[in-house]
């Protein structure tokens, strides 16, 4: 059992296989000292960072990109060690999604980050544009569910904006901060361009307090709670990326099988610790019991266990120690009111890591715990609803809002159902991959949190706007400062009728001052 990521003494966080209970390694616990040295350092390396072009800081997140292409098959090999996800999986979804953010980076920040004109209304003596700066040195406090590319993504985005980055990998995942450590090494990138903290959250604490000027959190809603709290003493701005509840609304008219495959990859893979997985599907009730059918099925045929060297297995382990009892509660609650458990229910007693059994659940409804709170596990509950209006109507029935999918072969209703979902991202016909999609910004909405990774909007979290305004005429001085004449209001009062009157007629009689 993973044992792992708990403080064993005061000063190291040692870290174990959940799949396996194999010691890995151990990291220190940093205190505040060492947490405001890493941020000094970063701060030095801001100032060589800041100072490349971008064009050249883009062609060295270029190098990054390439040296993990190249060591995709070693990086996924130690991500799957400490999270017991499988290998395959750890490659597409943390390595893959990384360069493919990088190179997204190389080709639209560019485009996205060039100063632009913007027009001056009626100071038409003036010129005026906006340009992006980088906010300076950005701490990323990131979670174990996907410890790489949940840390990746944040630190090359403010890296490609001109900051430069201190990292808190999460104390369930700390050596995934070596292996991203190690790659920007392999990439030749110089001390204080990246900067890795280790500890739990007295150390995530630690960096919010410190002189940081930005703080970029993905993790749970109740940690984002703390953070934001703490950060409104230096007004610190926060990005949130927080947790979820997402629906899958199956329609009537959905093909089934497609419903029911995705159902399954989307509940069950990375063990259902995903922030955007699927948590709840709404099935009205004459397509129900063909679709729980089809969903049990398949799920009775996943793969689960360690990877023993032939890579063969569907799930892996839980990687947090502490999160198999929360599935376990949330299932224990759904049974004590009445749910029935079609497949799975139980950890794996067969087993020696954190592993628990892919697990279906029908009778469900919005009292019990399964169809509110963030499960994080392996559970698919399926409720049997009237029809899609009232799947429409629970499945926005949450203070999440993170992504929602709908399941049709009726591609206008699709959309007219997914513009109805309350949710950062919507998908049709699909779960999950919107983060895949690097130029889709990605974020949430209430209690999901706030801002973006991904696209623009993600680029532009990581920048401070400057507006610039620059005169054109240089006369010595102008009408509006301290005029010296007569009855200013009446001459001003008469040009602004003539400016912003509705109609042509009333604005030429503005000007005589006789629209009156
Ligand atoms: P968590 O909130 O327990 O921890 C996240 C990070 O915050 C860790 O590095 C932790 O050490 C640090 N931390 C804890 N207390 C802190 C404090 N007071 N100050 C500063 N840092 C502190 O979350 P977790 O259990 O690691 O991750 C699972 C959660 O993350 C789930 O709720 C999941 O939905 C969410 N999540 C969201 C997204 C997204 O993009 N929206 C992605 C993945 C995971």
């Amino acid at each position: 059992m993973k044992e792992a990521a708990e403080e064993t003494t005061q000063a190291t966080i040692q870290s174990r296989n959940p799949a396996t209970g194999d010691l890995l390694g151990d990291v220190p616990v940093m205190d505040e000292a060492e947490v405001r040295q890493r941020v000094q350092r970063a701060r030095k390396g801001f100032e060589s960072w800041s100072a490349l072009t971008l064009s050249e800081r883009l062609r060295r997140l270029g190098r990054l990109q390439d040296v993990l292409a190249r060591d995709s098959r070693s990086i996924a090999g130690r991500i799957a060690a400490e999270t017991g996800k499988p290998r395959h999986e750890a490659l597409v979804t943390e390595v893959t999604a990384t360069c493919d953010l990088i190179r997204t980076l190389r080709r639209t920040a560019p485009g996205i980050l060039r100063a632009r004109p913007v027009g001056t209304g009626f100071l038409k003596t003036k010129r005026a544009w906006k340009a992006y700066e980088p906010v300076g040195v950005v701490g990323v406090i990131s979670p174990w569910n996907y410890p790489f590319t949940l840390s990746m993504a944040p630190v090359v985005t403010a890296l490609a904006a001109g900051n430069t980055v201190v990292l808190k990998p999460s104390e369930v995942t700390p050596l995934v901060g070596q292996v991203i450590e190690d790659a920007f090494s392999s990439a030749g990138f110089p001390e204080g361009t990246l900067e890795v903290v280790t500890g739990a959250g007295g150390t995530g604490a630690a960096l919010v307090g410190s002189s940081v000027d930005m703080i970029h959190f993905t993790g749970s809603t109740a940690t984002g709670r703390r953070i934001l709290a703490a950060a409104a003493d230096s007004l610190t701005p926060v990005v949130m990326e927080l947790g979820g509840k997402d629906p899958m609304i199956v329609c009537e008219d959905a093909d089934l099988e497609r419903a029911a495959n995705g159902a399954v990859w989307a509940g069950f893979s990375n063990s259902g610790q995903i922030c955007m997985s699927v948590e709840r599907v709404y099935v009205p009730s004459p397509i129900h019991d063909e679709f729980v059918e089809r969903v049990v099925a398949r799920t009775r045929e996943l793969r689960q266990g360690p990877e023993l060297g032939d890579g063969n297995i569907d799930i892996g382990a839980m990687i947090a120690p502490s999160q198999i009892g929360i599935v376990e509660e949330h299932v224990e609650d759904a049974v004590g009111r009445g749910a029935r458990v079609e497949t799975g229910g139980v950890r794996r007693g067969d087993l020696a890591g954190d592993f628990f059994e892919p697990t279906v659940l029908t009778g469900v409804d919005h009292d019990m715990r399964i169809m509110r709170e963030e499960t994080f596990g392996p559970v698919l509950p399926i409720m049997r609803v009237r029809d899609e209006r009232e799947a429409i109507r629970l499945a926005n029935d949450t203070p999440y809002g993170l992504t929602a999918s709908v399941w049709t072969r009726d591609k206008a209703k699709g959309r007219r159902i997914a513009a109805e979902l309350r949710a950062g991202s919507v998908l049709i016909n699909d779960h999950i991959t919107a983060y895949g999609i690097t130029e889709l910004p990605f974020g949430g909405v209430g209690d999901s949190g706030f801002g973006r990774v991904h696209g623009p909007e993600g680029l532009l979290e990581f920048v401070e706007v400057k507006s610039y305004v620059e005169d054109r005429l240089g006369l010595p001085s102008e009408p509006f400062w301290f005029p010296g004449f007569d009855d200013p209001l009446e001459l001003f009062a008469r040009i602004n009728g003539f400016l912003y009157r509705a109609r042509w007629t009333d604005r030429i009689r503005s000007l005589f001052g006789s629209d009156r």
